[in-house]
């Protein structure tokens, strides 16, 4: 044995068993795998290491001094974007699923590692290598849980694939990098979506029981630009809550201890990101981040509709309030969550500001997190992107 696999040595961990970053875990999967071998190098719990990893994947660093850089990672373009025709049952227009298709269809890779759900539970998540469209499409739409996508990799080693792509949120991403090297490929595509605010499967069930009125029939729901979290039904129904009326003294625990100290929010070291937060209502927001992102992109440009991104308003007051908000646990009653969602609605951060404020006050929020419970890793945890984005405001003790 080499010292490029010496790690087909090393043992996986049983599933259940306590994992080297303990409650930070975020069951990427690395450690279901051989590859916990490189855990200390790899786990962006254990070893945060985006800015050095920023620099190989894309061949140079973050210019921090860019504001767009600062927010959203290294970057050629940025553009919202909708399928023209969309993927019924996605979790928005289906760009992800078209994107992975076409590079299988094309012969760009011979595998897809994306996340189905098991036959009992449509959120518990079942991460597999895909080798036809239509296992690619049974993955559609997201599983709002943590999901261990990078347990699948000792099973590409051993078939033998020489291209892969991978779709996958941050944590995951960023173990990938730290360990692509060694998994025998000669190309990795990564195809990324932004993440924020996960849970456990019992976490999520908590948050569908005390925020819908019909938790056993949601099929998907996402946090979207109009400030409401939009729930879709087994019967086509749609329900909207208010963000401001969401019970935040129950729902501040249901986070996991992973994702209250994540700032990898946008996903930086995939090859390009797909998720909604920079754009107007109901599009898309494509982040393009070097020529592979490029040539990923250029394979679904005719059956998307795309245009430039924009931004209005100012997010800054509505942060700085926010932030001793959610601190205090405030609930607003339901019928004066109503009228903020619509007064800010009308007034509040569009397009990448809007953006802009959901990062802002996520990351003051984990920021205080990691300090209060993790206070010896606020230094080295913290990249220094995210600590010039919390400098810009006053947070409590
Ligand atoms: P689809 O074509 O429906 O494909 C979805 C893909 O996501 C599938 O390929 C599947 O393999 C993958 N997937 C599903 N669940 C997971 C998971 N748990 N881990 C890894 N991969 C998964 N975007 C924002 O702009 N702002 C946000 O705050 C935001 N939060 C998110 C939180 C979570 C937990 C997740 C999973 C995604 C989040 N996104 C966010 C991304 C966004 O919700 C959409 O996933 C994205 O826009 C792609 O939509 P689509 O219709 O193109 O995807
Ligand atoms: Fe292992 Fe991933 Fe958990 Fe880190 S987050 S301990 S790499 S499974
Ligand atoms: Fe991973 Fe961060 Fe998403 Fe949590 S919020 S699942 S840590 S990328």
């Amino acid at each position: 044995m080499t010292s490029i696999d010496s790690h087909k040595k090393a043992k996986a961990l049983k599933p259940g068993s306590v994992r080297p970053a303990k409650e930070l875990c975020s069951e990427c999967g690395l450690c279901d795998t051989y590859y916990i071998h490189y855990v200390k190098e790899a786990c962006a719990f254990i070893t945060q290491r985006i800015d050095e990893l920023e620099t190989s994947t894309h061949k140079r660093p973050r210019n921090l001094e860019d504001e767009n850089e600062l927010y959203f990672g290294v970057h050629q373009e940025m553009m919202s974007a909708r399928k023209q025709q969309p993927i019924e049952g996605a979790q928005w227009t289906g760009i992800v699923s078209t994107i992975a298709i076409e590079m299988l269809n094309q012969g760009l890779v011979e595998g897809v590692v994306c996340v189905q759900n098991t036959k009992e539970d449509r959120f518990q998540p079942m991460p597999i290598i895909a080798r036809t469209a239509e296992e690619i499409l049974a993955a559609k739409v997201n599983k709002p849980t943590l999901s261990p996508n990078l347990s699948v990799l000792e099973e590409i080693e051993k078939s033998g694939m020489k291209r892969l792509l991978v779709i996958g949120v941050g944590c995951q991403i960023q173990a990938l990098r730290a360990v692509e090297k060694k998994l025998g490929l000669e190309k990795l595509y990564v195809l990324g979506t932004p993440c924020v605010d996960n849970v456990t499967r019992a976490g999520l069930q908590k948050f569908l029981e005390t925020t819908s009125r019909s938790p056993e029939t949601v099929v998907s729901y996402e946090f979207m630009q109009d400030f409401r979290v939009h729930f879709k039904h087994e019967d086509g129904s749609e329900e909207t809550v208010p963000f401001f009326g969401l019970k935040t003294n129950v729902l501040k625990d249901i986070f996991a201890p992973s994702c209250m100290s994540c700032f990898d929010y946008v996903n930086s070291l995939a090859d390009i990101v797909v998720g909604y937060m920079g754009a107007p209502y109901k599009w898309q927001w494509i982040v393009v981040r070097n020529d592979t992102g490029k040539e990923m992109l250029e394979l679904v440009k005719d059956q998307i509709d795309t245009q430039p991104v924009m931004s209005k308003g100012d997010r800054k007051p509505a942060v700085q309030q926010s932030i001793p908000a959610y601190d205090q646990a405030v609930t607003l009653p339901m019928w004066a969550a109503k009228l903020m969602g619509v007064v800010i609605d009308k007034i509040g951060p569009k397009g990448l500001e809007y953006a802009r404020f959901s990062i802002d006050s996520h990351f003051a929020r984990n920021y205080l997190y990691v300090k209060r419970n993790h206070g010896e890793k606020l230094e080295a945890h913290v990249p220094e992107f995210a600590k010039r984005i919390v400098g810009q405001y006053k947070l409590p003790e």
